[in-house]
């Protein structure tokens, strides 16, 4: 995707990954393969930082786990997060009845 258009869509991203982590820790290949199935297509260059910096807000929180000899990195949402994913569905909810309006 080109990074300027990617950079447009980054508050979708923000709010996917906030919405998977919220129901089970997710971690970046993973998620990399989710957004793939959105028709998203993001690196891990991408990826991390914004993880990074919603972990470094207090969006996510994240723990480490051995996985097949390999550390793992695992994100979940916190209250903030949580909080924060409740309105911006609110906002969603509003935005697509105007837009999607015939
Ligand atoms: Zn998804």
């Amino acid at each position: 995707m080109d990074p300027v258009v990617r950079n447009f869509f980054l508050g979708f991203i923000k709010i996917h990954i906030l919405h998977h982590a919220s129901r089970e820790p997710i971690y970046g290949l993973w998620f990399i393969e989710e957004l793939k199935k959105h028709g998203y297509d993001i690196s891990p260059g991408t990826l991390y930082p914004i993880l990074h910096s919603m972990e470094r807000d207090k969006f996510l929180q994240s723990y480490q786990e051995v996985v097949d000899g390999k550390m793992r990195k695992y994100y979940k949402t916190t209250q903030r997060g949580k909080k924060t994913l409740n309105e911006a569905k609110d906002k969603i909810q509003e935005l697509i009845s105007e837009i999607m309006e015939a």
